[in-house]
């Protein structure tokens, strides 16, 4: 399959290969030729499957058709509008939209919290086509009556998961209220909740389906390794670690934001690099971290799952768990950062005794046992009947691992507002097309299966009313990630 194949005016086309893209990823070559059609669409798919590029070439190219390059305000109404949940994603999707429509004539605009309003409300009153929006400054432009939305042609949901986590339901519902009824809606999510689905029900119209497992989903040049630790020595075995091996560029996880900033404070004691992103970092602060990171300025990135998860971060070589994740699928997620494109990579995990149970669940998730390798110095007294964990090398697993000790430490979650809604029924959602990849395990594991489409033979186009299928069970019920 090539970008030509899909249909994309030749402007698009160029600023594809401008930024040196071959071949479309599975993602795209799915939802292009849907969008183009105009077809609402449901897509399960994360960062990292190319999903950007998989909605904005296609709504450029809607857009491009009355593209116009009058001066007069009123000629540049908000024809897309795309909603994010955090100011980083918006920015990268804002440069997206740059970078596949240099050679369009449509304007567009970035709008987020947390800076001066005032650039943002003039840029509106010029007029632009694409707005990449966070809700709440996008609701507050609405009140300002600085933006109208009564030309929207297409909506963009990103992430909508997140969305729900960080409580912009309420928000995007009110959005929402202010659209034309006659529009084309796109929504993306990693997973698919009740509340997803509830949304999903009053956005979408007779929605396709489209899912795809990361374009990196666990690859074979990534080692895994466990290093068992006590808890309380988890941070100098990081230092020891950093400092005794030639890691560059390192992502570290952590399980909560306070969490992160403590242990870049610790590592910065040591003479670390460090650096932290979460949740509740300025704006500013996040921006100038992944910089400094990315230029290596520091070396060490410390994250929690959900700031992590909207970093245009392309490979890594080496990512540290070191707290392991309280989801099994998460740890695909954050080992998806490292080893892509063919490309090797390590990750590691500082595992004590209280987090053998997850351990456990990760193992049977990704259907492999991690090697173990305790680091002399750092040994744990053993939970299991005093015996000493296993020196260097030791691939043969604890045999004593106490699967019922899953405990860990508890996690402050902010509880999405729920809905107040009666429940409906699901609506039945129609797979799309090309078929949807077939799973080499279990189906309640969404994570692992095939991203290629290629064993799919197209289906013929149906009417798009009736649904044939449930949304699988796959995408329902995941844990929400942590915040
Ligand atoms: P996304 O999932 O949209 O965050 O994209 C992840 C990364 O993949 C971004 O850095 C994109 O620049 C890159 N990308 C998107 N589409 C392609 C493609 N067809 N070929 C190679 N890289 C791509």
């Amino acid at each position: 399959m090539t970008f030509e194949e899909l249909g994309l005016l030749p402007e698009l086309l160029k600023a594809v290969a401008e930024a040196g893209y071959t071949e479309p990823t599975p993602i795209q070559a799915q939802a292009i030729p849907i969008i183009l059609e105009g077809r609402d669409v449901m897509g399960g798919a994360q960062t990292g499957t190319g999903k950007t590029a998989g909605f904005t070439l296609p709504l450029l190219q809607r857009l491009a058709r009355h593209a116009s390059t009058s001066p007069s305000p009123a000629r540049h109404p908000v024809r897309a509008l795309i909603l994010t949940p955090t100011r980083e994603l918006a920015m990268q999707v804002h440069e997206s939209v740059q970078t596949y429509g240099k050679h369009i004539p449509l304007r567009d605009l970035v709008v987020y919290g947390g800076v001066d309003i005032k650039p943002q409300t003039e840029a509106l009153r010029r007029g632009v086509e694409i707005v990449v929006a966070t809700p709440g400054r996008l609701l507050d432009h609405v009140e300002q009556k600085s933006v109208s939305f009564n030309h929207v042609e297409v909506l963009v949901l990103d992430e909508a998961d997140r969305m729900l986590d960080m409580g912009f339901i309420p928000d995007i519902r009110r959005i929402l209220a202010l659209l034309p009824k006659e529009r084309q809606s796109l929504l993306f999510s990693a997973t698919f909740s009740e509340e997803i689905r509830k949304l999903a029900d009053t956005m979408l119209r007779a929605p396709l389906l489209i899912e795809v497992a990361r374009r990196n989903a666990l690859t074979d040049t990534v080692t895994h390794r466990i290093h068992p630790v006590a808890q309380d020595d988890k941070r100098r075995l990081l230092a020891h670690l950093l400092k005794s091996g030639d890691l560059s560029q390192v992502l570290v996880f952590v399980g909560t934001k306070f969490g992160a900033s403590r242990l870049a404070h610790y590592l910065e004691k040591q003479g670390i690099n460090a650096t932290a992103i979460h949740g509740d970092k300025s704006q500013q602060q996040r921006t100038e971290a992944l910089e400094a990171f990315k230029s290596g300025a520091a070396r060490v990135l410390v994250a929690t799952d959900v700031a992590a998860r909207g970093l245009d971060i392309d490979d890594l070589p080496h990512v540290i768990n070191y707290e392991l994740p309280h989801v099994p699928e998460d740890y695909v997620h954050r080992i998806g950062r490292t080893g892509r494109a063919g490309r090797t990579g390590d990750a590691i995990s500082l595992v004590c005794a209280e987090e053998r149970g997850k351990l456990a669940e990760i193992e049977k998730l990704i259907k492999r046992p991690i090697e173990q390798v305790s680091i002399a110095g750092f040994e744990p007294e053993s939970a299991h009947g005093g015996e000493r964990s296993r020196h260097s090398r030791d691939s043969g697993r604890d045999s004593g691992r106490d699967a019922g000790r899953s405990g860990g430490r508890k996690e402050t979650s902010r509880e999405a507002p729920r809905e107040k809604r009666e429940r409906r029924e699901p609506r039945r959602i129609e797979p799309a097309q090309p078929k949807l990849p077939k799973l080499d395990f279990d189906p309640s594991k969404p994570y692992e299966s095939k991203a290629a489409s290629s064993d799919a033979a197209p289906e013929p186009k149906r009417a798009p009313q009736r649904l044939k299928r449930p949304l699988p069970a796959l995408l329902g019920g995941l844990p929400k990630p942590e915040k």
